[in-house]
């Protein structure tokens, strides 16, 4: 996974622990200030929302049909997620950009 910043190119990798993927879109490169937009890969989305599937169906199996055996699965599914989603970056998404401007570079040098 490539965090550096698109702008300034400074790496943005230490930020991403205390940076939430999908409550805050947005941040700020800490180095040129310049707004940034969290490029969220397909196969990361795919991943969280299996992993989130997974968890409720189980979760809502295990309440439905009162079985403690389903709630243990539910939290095994999302420490799997949990674990597979830095596993992806490393592997298969070395070279994706985690961040992209938001504005296209053509406006961003127009006089205001
Ligand atoms: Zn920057």
């Amino acid at each position: 996974m490539d965090h550096r910043c698109p702008h300034c190119e400074r790496d943005l990798a230490r930020r991403r622990l205390s940076q939430p993927i999908i409550a805050r879109m947005e941040i700020e490169c800490r180095y040129c200030k310049r707004r940034l937009k969290v490029n969220v890969h397909r196969a990361e989305e795919a991943l969280i929302f299996a992993t989130l599937g997974g968890f409720l169906l189980c979760a809502g199996l295990g309440y439905a049909l009162d079985r403690q055996g389903l709630y243990a699965a539910a939290f095994v599914v999302a420490l799997l997620g949990a674990g597979a989603l830095p596993l992806a970056e490393h592997v298969w998404l070395r070279t994706w950009p985690r961040y992209v401007p938001i504005e296209p570079p053509s406006v961003r040098d127009f006089p205001t």
